[in-house]
């Protein structure tokens, strides 16, 4: 025990140490990165299988630091999950890909969804709704054209509270998507309560779809779910044609992935909009 037990030890603090070391330093630097400009946002298109269209731009957050260059947001987003800083970067987001939004449709891009993604910290504050309002207005963005991605988390701790914030979201016109369905662990019964517009089918399930018969049974299942409860569906994490076939035999409606685009800066994301209306 004495031996072996302590150089475990040893080897596991200090490893712990590094761990928590680049985690305290990235959390600070978090806190100048917005005023500093080291934040941008890239976009991922969504389309729609039917007839190939772009319907919609999934808004991605992006952190370069000058000394450690790329940090993913795997990383960085459940730091300042923890230390609050969620808060304002993500109202910054939401700001910057609304005005992005609002900058392509005025450039005679088709309307489409701005899907942005909100952590259960922010989905808590008690003015998200009317922040998300005075953000539509600021920027002249039509209600419709705002997704607001969430996982099932926010749903699971006060079921009631998030029911009275979804519905005033709703009642404004503003669209809902569930990410990551299938991961959490909450009640289906929410979907009933809710009113979810889109389940968005994890890429843990699209992965193997094409070979897995299990995949194939879940993706199928949410997919008619979905359906039956007047919902749509959007696979993420889309890489190759066998996938693609796979979800358009079983009628999901929008995929999103590596096998049409990897997210883009604005400029291309416009181009390959464009290129895609000429085909
Ligand atoms: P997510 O919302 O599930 O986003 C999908 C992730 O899959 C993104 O990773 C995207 O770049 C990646 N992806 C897209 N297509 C493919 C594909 O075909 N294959 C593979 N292997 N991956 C693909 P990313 O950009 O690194 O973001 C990771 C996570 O960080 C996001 O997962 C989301 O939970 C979080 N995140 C990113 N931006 C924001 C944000 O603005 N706010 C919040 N709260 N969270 C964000
Ligand atoms: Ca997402
Ligand atoms: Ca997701
Ligand atoms: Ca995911």
């Amino acid at each position: 025990v004495k031996e072996e037990g302590r150089n475990g030890y040893r080897f596991f603090t200090s490893e712990m140490q590094a761990h928590s070391a680049r985690a305290l330093a990235l959390s600070n630097a978090l806190k100048q990165a917005v005023h500093r400009g080291e934040l941008h946002l890239v976009y991922q298109p969504q389309v729609l299988l039917r007839d190939g269209s772009v319907v919609g731009a999934e808004a991605l957050l992006r952190w370069t630091h000058p000394q450690w260059g790329f940090v993913s947001p795997a990383e960085f987003i459940p730091l300042a999950e923890a230390n609050g800083l969620i808060v304002p970067i993500g109202e910054w987001v939401l700001h910057t890909a609304l005005c992005q939004l609002r900058a392509w449709l005025d450039a005679g891009l088709p309307m489409m969804t701005m899907a942005v993604n909100l952590s259960a910290v922010q989905f808590a504050q008690p003015g998200l709704p009317d922040m998300v309002g005075r953000m539509l207005a600021q920027t002249g963005v039509p209600p419709e054209g705002l997704e607001l991605e969430l996982t099932e988390a926010v749903a699971m701790k006060e079921p009631e509270i998030a029911a009275q914030k979804m519905q005033e979201l709703r009642a404004q016109g503003i669209r809902l998507s569930i990410d990551d369905f299938g991961t959490g662990y909450s009640s289906l019964s929410y979907l009933k309560r809710f009113k979810i517009n889109k389940l968005k089918i994890d890429q843990s399930f699209v992965r193997d779809i094409s070979t897995d018969p299990d995949d194939q049974a879940i993706a199928t299942a949410i997919v008619q779910m979905a359906r039956s409860l007047g919902m749509s569906t959007i696979a993420e994490g889309v890489e190759t044609a066998e996938q693609l076939a796979f979800l358009h035999a079983r009628g999901c409606d929008e995929v999103q992935g590596y096998h049409f685009s990897r997210p883009l800066l604005p400029a291309l994301f416009d181009s390959f909009v464009r290129d895609n209306l000429e085909q």
